[in-house]
């Protein structure tokens, strides 16, 4: 690859600017009629990321270092040439021949890698390729090919690269019929909010809604926002849309309350976007104030995977958020690559999980075992969580099992329009007032456990009669895990909540190894379902002391393999201590 002194170079990263190219590319394929070429574009996804934590300076430095890193990769590479195209955008052309781009893609790969590596950020890099089929096509629409097929795998973290095929095309030109309808069709009031109800598990009330825009467009029918909204998030119209579905609720909101309804929280999906909204909070402030209406009955779903894209920027506008008195749901927990270590510093009140994401792993025993995991985690750090998607009778009950309380999905309605909504609410209203529960399975499970919790908590007095401590253990795959405990649980083994729950897991081999079957055997004996097991054992504290314990056992409702019990503790140690030879 040879660059020419009289061609245009971009300033930045000294290869060639794009007219220069499209010139090289066009001569390269006009000489060589035997040969097919590709145009390959290329984008780096974190640039505005890099440029914003690090200076512009470092988001040049990381261009000038893509700029090397072509030039040397093709630098043995026949008919090949490359230029910037602007920003953080890229191309190449070389002879088609799919192992040779791919190596070429996977050598730029391992460069920017190290790269990566030094910034201590994760530096991706998406690739589009197009096969010059057409030699007589301009070079400029070769590369609007490739770049068509670089959108499809942006951002993905999976598949970094991708072949154009006519599909793309047909999907770009409906892309560009939806941009050109977007600001009559808002203006016509096309776009149109739905509700989706939230559901009590413990007695399948109504707590709240989720607003979702749809799009009826008078010559395409329903649009789904799966279509839209990520079109909408590329071209920042999401913000008109978003504003849009915030004043509708309120207006919603506003309404239901005039009427007298038993009205619940509106959720609203704040996009990924919005968050580089400087006057966001203010907008929604001002639309709470202008309807005149209470700060919770607005919450606001932020998708975790913004939290990726920024996490300083996502904390600072959740906490100022908070602050004004709004309640911030952490919607598709799960579907981002946040760690959920991540979960102790933004501020969130509400995790949302999409069962959907789940369905998608190949183990799902893997899959209950993480939602009963983060479920739990939740709990343990003060927050609430909502399982979405759920669609059947079995999800609900093994929700139920883990203590899950809050659901949204098929199950109990999908999104309807406005005037549906308000039906079902009174619907609901007058099953409530009636005593009767709707369609809702409970034989699965006798309880579920935070039902059994309350119920616990107000006979309070007789078990502390009968037992010093008491606690919930769910058993799976023959390992049992503390679900709930009372406050006299951690004084009977001197240790804290917090130790406790850091030992977690361990419980069990904090039983004396040689007593350790009589517990199996309780819980085996409970298992059954029939009465009570007993069992007396030695178990050692987290100060390093030996308390006996005389438990009993008692099977609360089970969900294929877990089964949650009830277990009462007395600590004997004193009456065991006092017979010789013990
Ligand atoms: P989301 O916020 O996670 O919304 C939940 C989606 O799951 C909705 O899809 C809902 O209809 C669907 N869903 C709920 N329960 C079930 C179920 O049991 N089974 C199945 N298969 N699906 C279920 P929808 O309405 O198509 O919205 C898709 C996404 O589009 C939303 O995901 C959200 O990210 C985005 N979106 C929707 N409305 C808005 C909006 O007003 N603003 C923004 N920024 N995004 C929106
Ligand atoms: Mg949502
Ligand atoms: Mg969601």
């Amino acid at each position: 690859m040879v660059i020419n002194k009289d061609k245009q170079v971009d300033q930045l990263t000294g290869i060639l600017s794009v007219t220069s190219f499209e010139r090289d590319v066009r001569e390269l394929i006009d000489s060589h009629p035997d040969k097919v070429f590709a145009i390959v574009e290329l984008d780096i996804n974190r640039l505005t990321m890099i440029n914003e934590l690090y200076g512009l300076s470092e988001g040049d430095n990381l261009l000038r270092y893509m700029g090397s890193t072509l030039r040397d990769v093709l630098r043995d590479v026949e008919d090949s040439s490359c230029a910037r195209i602007q920003a953080d955008l890229f191309v190449f052309a070389c002879p088609y021949d799919e192992k040779v781009i791919e190596n070429i893609i996977t050598l730029i790969e391992h460069s920017i890698r190290r790269y990566s590596l030094m910034l201590n950020i994760d530096i991706l890099v998406s690739f589009g390729i197009y096969k010059c089929v057409k030699p007589e096509l301009e070079v400029a629409l070769m590369r609007d090919r490739a770049k068509m097929a670089l959108k499809t795998v942006k951002g993905n973290y999976i598949k970094h690269f991708a072949y154009y095929d006519e599909k793309m095309h047909d999907k770009i030109v409906r892309e560009q019929e939806i941009t050109q309808n977007m600001n009559h069709a808002l203006k016509n009031r096309e776009f149109v909010v739905y509700f989706q109800p939230k559901h009590s598990l413990d007695d399948e009330s109504i707590i709240g809604a989720e607003a979702l825009v749809r799009w009826n467009s008078p010559q395409k029918g329903m649009i789904s926002p799966g279509e839209f909204v990520p079109l909408f998030e590329e071209n920042g119209f999401i913000m008109k849309i978003d504003t849009f579905v915030w004043e509708e609720s309120c207006k919603f909101i506003r309404k239901s309350l005039d009427a007298g309804l038993p009205i619940k929280p509106v959720s609203v999906n704040v996009s990924r976007i919005n968050l580089y909204n400087p006057e966001l909070c203010e907008i929604l402030n001002s639309l709470v104030k202008e309807y005149n209406i209470p700060y919770e009955m607005l919450e606001l779903e932020f998708t975790e995977s913004a939290y990726t894209d920024n996490p300083q920027l996502m904390l600072q506008t959740m906490n100022t958020l908070q602050q004004m008195g709004f309640k911030v749901e952490m919607d598709d927990f799960g579907s981002g690559y946040s760690s959920l270590n991540m979960l102790k510093d933004v501020p969130v009140d509400v995790l949302k999980i999409d069962l959907r994401f789940l369905d998608k792993s190949e183990d799902s025993e893997k899959a209950t075992a993480i939602v009963s995991a983060v479920v739990r985690m939740a709990k343990w750090l003060g927050i609430s969580s909502i399982i979405e998607g759920v669609e059947t009778k079995e999800q609900i009950s093994f929700l139920k099992s883990i203590g899950c309380t809050m659901v949204q999905g098929y199950y109990f309605s999908k999104p309807m329009p406005q005037d549906d909504y308000i039906e079902y609410i009174k619907k609901y209203s007058m099953i409530e007032k009636s005593g009767k529960q709707p369609h809702l399975d409970t034989a699965y499970i006798d309880i579920s456990p935070d039902a059994f919790w309350k119920n616990v908590e107000e006979h309070e007095n007789d078990l502390t009669a009968l037992f010093s401590a008491y606690a919930l253990y769910e058993m799976y795959d023959g390992v049992e895990e503390t679900i709930r405990t009372s406050e006299s649980y951690y004084e009977l083994f001197h240790t804290n909540r917090n130790e406790h729950y850091e030992n977690r897991g361990s419980s069990r081999l904090r039983v004396y190894e040689e007593d350790r079957p009589l517990v199996g055997a309780m819980l085996e004996q409970a298992g059954t379902g029939k009465g009570v097991g007993e069992a007396v054992f030695r178990r050692m504290c987290h100060d390093g002391s030996i308390v006996w314990i005389h438990a009993k056992a008692k099977l609360l409702g089970m969900n294929g393999k877990s089964k949650v019990f009830f277990v009462g503790l007395n600590d004997v140690s004193r009456y065991i201590n006092s017979i010789p030879n013990m």
